[in-house]
């Protein structure tokens, strides 16, 4: 099964990043606020788990850097995953500026999955990759939507959720 998995708010808990970022003094989006704020404390635990028990190979996280404020780039988003660690345990990382899409389409490889938290990429996804399995991740309700796919809470459901999709 390769994955291919969102970064904000499936991996990383953004929310809680963002709000020790203001916290601290330091303004959202900036290089000087990843130097300062420990960005590795704020990956999901469950999602630290899911990554040290699951193939590096089969591992991808594809991030889409638009979406929160006009300073976030690409760049940013880039550090921002890189300060996290987590890229310790994916074969790659694909930070894209908007829609994902392209990016599912050159990566997906036999069984896929794709999980993201944001209607947006998940119904695009859906819609050109059929073959592709998407699930969405429900971290908050930051993003309250009217979607039809398969829901998780968590990564620890995920491999659970995909076999009973298979059957
Ligand atoms: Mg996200």
């Amino acid at each position: 099964m390769r994955y291919l998995l969102d970064f904000d708010r499936t991996l990383f808990d953004t929310d809680a990043f963002k709000k020790a970022v203001l916290k601290a003094g330091y303004a959202l989006g900036t290089p000087e606020s990843l130097e300062k704020v420990d960005a590795s404390r704020f990956v999901f635990s469950d999602a630290l788990t899911f990554l040290k028990t699951h193939a590096k190979e089969d591992m991808y996280i594809v991030s889409s850097c638009t979406g929160f404020q006009s300073v976030y780039d690409r760049a940013y988003q880039s550090a921002k995953i890189a300060k996290s660690r987590v890229d310790a345990y994916v074969a790659d990382v694909i930070v894209v500026e908007d829609t994902k899409v392209d990016a599912v389409v050159s990566l997906a490889d036999g069984e896929t999955v794709f999980v993201d938290d944001m209607d947006k990429h998940l119904s695009a996804v859906a819609a050109r990759c059929p073959e592709v399995h998407v699930v969405h991740i429900g971290r908050s309700a930051h993003y309250p939507t009217t979607r039809t796919v398969p829901s998780i809470a968590s990564l620890s459901e995920l491999d659970a959720t995909i076999e009973a999709l298979c059957r």
